[in-house]
């Protein structure tokens, strides 16, 4: 789960990040409130999205004035913000955030991030801010630092200090740096975080080590034991139809063909990608039913996958071990029952109770395909796609 700017840096301050002041607003005259309230003469409003780049899609101005502060927010209140990083769709903005201006004196970049081949929290740092990770990978790769922490010691005094020296900091920045590197790095562990990204973190003019902009993402599966991060949720920045299928517990991922697919399990569903490009088609998406599904949660995956309008086909392929193939069969033969469907479904069974299943479809009396593996079952998927003929309607049975 993602959170926003504010929300990450209200959580970091209270593990000793320090952060310039700022407030939330929710219309320009409440932003000019808050500059006020701020004080100072120099203030920055920034769209709360969840994405970067906001910086160079407009999404980040530094303002002079009350009334720069009230346009700035003007300008970004229901503004659908496309960053490189957002995607074509973007991302509307529903809130800003005012920020206390500070002069910058350098820029650099810090992370935390799990590193699967070490099983541990790594922290990933450079003296190049500013730019994101994979540019600096890319243009300075000798400037990044990597640290793996030792879960059971924690990231000692001395182990954030090091990176702090590699970074060519100035001696008299090097504790406002450890602090906040140890802080970020506790707020990571205790809060189950899988990312924490400060970019950029700043030296100020007046001496200070600050975090300007923060990024923090979390383990869903730990969401249950962390109702403090679970509040901070923004269903209005996820994609409508993940978190549609996320609240019925199916995980969805949208993608931009045409072919829907229904699958049990991540792997077999990048197999049943790869099947369906290999036979020249491309998938609209994948619904994972995951273990167990019973016919009712089939039915419910049927009628998210068909709610995408560029769905013009759709596979089911279930390989059941903890699942039964008569239960999805059920599941797909209630669902093109309940609602009239002008979509061809091709379905491929295997494991659990496949004949019982297959003997379902066949009785049912609906136009469903079926194949028996996988390679023939995405081939019939792209064929049918590709004929652009008009499947026979299947009307609702009541
Ligand atoms: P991002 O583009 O979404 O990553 O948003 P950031 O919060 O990182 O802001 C983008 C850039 O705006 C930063 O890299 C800074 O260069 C600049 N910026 C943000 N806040 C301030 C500020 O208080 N003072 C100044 N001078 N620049 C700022
Ligand atoms: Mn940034």
């Amino acid at each position: 789960m993602d959170i926003h700017e504010y929300q990450a840096k209200d959580l970091l301050r209270d593990f000793g990040v320090k952060v310039p002041s700022g407030g939330l607003a929710y219309s320009p005259e409440q932003a000019t409130y808050r500059a006020h309230e701020i004080g100072g003469d120099k203030w920055v409003v920034k769209a709360q999205v969840h994405t970067g780049g906001r910086g160079k899609a407009g999404g980040v101005k530094v303002c002079g004035n009350e009334h720069e502060v009230f346009d700035a927010a003007d300008e970004m209140f229901g503004k659908k913000l496309v960053t490189h990083q957002s995607g074509p769709a973007g991302k509307i903005v529903y809130r800003v955030y005012i920020e206390s201006g500070v002069e910058i004196e350098r820029e650099l970049y810090l992370g935390f991030v799990l590193d699967r081949s070490s099983e541990r929290i790594m922290v990933v740092a450079s003296s190049s801010g500013g730019m994101e990770i994979e540019e600096i990978a890319q243009d300075q790769p000798d400037t990044i630092i990597r640290s793996v922490v030792d879960p059971a010691v924690g990231l000692t005094e001395f182990q954030a200090r090091e990176i702090v020296f590699k970074l060519g900091l100035d001696a008299s920045h090097v504790q406002g740096a450890v602090t906040t590197i140890r802080g970020c790095y506790r707020a990571f562990r205790d809060l189950d975080a899988t990312m924490v990204e400060i970019n950029p973190l700043v030296v100020t003019s007046d001496n200070s080590v600050m975090a300007l902009d923060a990024k923090m993402e979390f383990d869903d599966n730990a969401l249950f034991r962390r109702q403090q991060i679970m509040e901070l949720r923004d269903k209005s920045q996820e994609d409508l139809r993940e978190t549609k299928a996320a609240d019925q517990g199916l995980s969805y991922v949208g993608l931009d063909g045409n072919i829907g697919c229904i699958v049990n399990g991540a792997g077999l569903a990048m197999a049943t990608m790869d099947m369906i490009k290999l036979a020249g088609g491309e998938p609209a998406n994948f619904l994972d039913i995951g273990g167990g599904a019973s016919p009712e949660r089939v039915a419910k995956a049927f009628n998210l996958v068909r709610s995408d309008e560029n769905v013009s086909a759709i596979l089911v392929n279930i390989f059941a071990g903890i699942n039964r193939c008569d239960w999805v069969a059920e599941g797909v033969v209630q669902a093109l029952q309940s609602t009239a469907m002008d979509l061809p479904v091709i379905v491929r069974l295997a494991g659990t109770n496949v004949e019982k299943g297959m003997e379902i479809l066949e009785n049912s009396g609906l136009p469903i395909a079926t194949a028996t593996t996988l390679a023939e079952a995405a081939e019939k998927a792209v064929t049918i796609c590709k004929s652009g003929l008009t499947p026979p309607t299947i009307a609702a049975a009541s």
